[in-house]
């Protein structure tokens, strides 16, 4: 894949597809992560003389303008982080094409505004392409959609890799690229959204650790009482058929041995033997023995990649499994004895909030297109810039 960083870009204009669409809440921006990793490529276009024109999305406009959705805001967050430039808005795609004569950097208002975007249409994409004279990708995390100003807009502009969505690509393309020992913990509530990615980690890692309400269905279908815990009831016989495939593929399963159980989240908890839960007890959490036998597989693990947490780490002490767990591979990372790769929404939150984020080889902050990856699948906005 070409990088935007082989191509000559002096007096060029550059439309850079980023992902703005930030964590708000009441208008305010919570979490910077997105924004901030935008800002070094930006800087390095300006620095080479380039003219650019940011595009982005923000959460999901019903079909036209609206005004808490606009990008307008992000023009005084970009004064405040690129030094020395004016930045302008363009509320259309004309303005757009009349503003970057004059200015340096544009920022374009949200492309979902335009119901075409999502529907990765030739016509949108060919007026997009036409602001600029090359497109870059820099939004990994967006790459996994179909849409015009992702895929459909490569058809009409050279095409370029930006460096943040490159080096995504590497870190991640390297941990399946060796023979080294690889265990993925796999948790979170919902087995069923997460068919795929089992079935594709078993083809890939020599271990799979189970935990989270995941968990509850491979214990159910092996006759475990759960209680009242959170499962799926019509996943059973896919739980059963996943332990099979994994055992003809010399793929070992690791499920929980003990768990912290309450009646109620809120409600005084303790921790049993996972082959003594009653039936008014749900399972919160995974207990202490099995963050040691976790941490034991990780131990004589290479590299681990980390999707859901542990338990219901909302509410503590429910947090305990995933973070002790979180603890245990930070300590080896930093040792040089592993790599570790986390990605997907809860469990970066999680560790986050843990403050062991940054202990961590590598976090994938591109939740969906971390995992349609890791489920093996070919990402289109990754396919269109081949
Ligand atoms: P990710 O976003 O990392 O992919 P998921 O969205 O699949 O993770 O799942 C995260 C959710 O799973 C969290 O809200 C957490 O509370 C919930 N969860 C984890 N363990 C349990 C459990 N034992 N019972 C109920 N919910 C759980
Ligand atoms: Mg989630």
């Amino acid at each position: 894949m070409r990088s935007i960083g082989d191509v000559e870009v002096a007096n060029k204009k550059i439309i850079i597809r980023v992902d703005l669409n930030l964590p708000m809440i009441d208008g305010k921006i919570i979490d910077y992560t997105r924004f901030d990793k935008t800002i070094p490529t930006i800087k390095y276009l300006l620095k080479n003389k380039a003219k650019v024109i940011i595009i982005s999305h923000l959460g999901r406009p019903k079909g036209g303008y609206e005004e808490k959705l606009s990008l307008k805001f992000l023009v005084n967050e970009f004064k405040n982080s690129i030094i020395d430039k004016n930045i302008e808005f363009a509320n259309s795609i004309k303005d757009a094409r009349e503003k970057i004569k004059k200015n340096d950097l544009l920022i374009l208002e949200n492309l979902r505004f335009n119901p075409q975007e999502e529907k990765n249409c030739l016509n949108f994409a060919k007026k997009l392409a036409s602001i600029g004279e090359i497109y870059v990708n820099e939004a990994f995390s967006c790459s996994h959609r179909s849409h015009s100003s992702i895929d459909a807009i490569t058809k009409f502009l050279p095409s370029f890799g930006g460096f943040l969505l490159l080096d995504e690509i590497r870190n991640l393309s390297s941990l399946f690229n060796n023979n080294k020992s690889l265990t993925a913990i796999v948790g979170g509530s919902k087995i069923s959204t997460k068919l795929d990615l089992l079935t594709s980690l078993i083809n890939k890692a020599n271990n799979i650790i189970i935990g989270g309400a995941m968990a509850n269905n491979f214990l159910k279908a092996n006759s475990i009482n759960i209680g009242k815990s959170l499962y799926e009831k019509n996943m059973l016989d896919k739980a059963q058929s996943i332990m099979c495939e994994a055992k003809e593929k010399n793929c070992n399963i690791i499920l929980p041995i003990d768990a912290k159980i309450a009646k109620e989240l809120g409600e005084n908890f303790s921790e049993v033997d996972i082959n003594n839960i009653t039936s008014e007890y749900s399972i919160f959490d995974i207990g202490n023995k099995t963050v040691n036998l976790f941490s034991k597989v990780v131990m004589n693990s290479n590299i681990v990649i980390w999707n859901g947490p542990m338990g219901v780490f909302e509410y503590p002490p429910f947090d305990q499994g995933t973070n002790m767990l979180a603890k245990k591979i930070a300590e080896l990372t930093n040792l040089g004895n592993l790599t570790s790769v986390a990605g997907g929404g809860d469990i970066v939150a999680a560790l986050n909030k843990a403050n062991l984020n940054s202990s961590f080889s590598y976090i994938s902050t591109a939740g969906g297109a971390f995992l349609e990856w890791l489920e093996g699948k070919e990402l289109p906005g990754i396919k269109a810039l081949h």
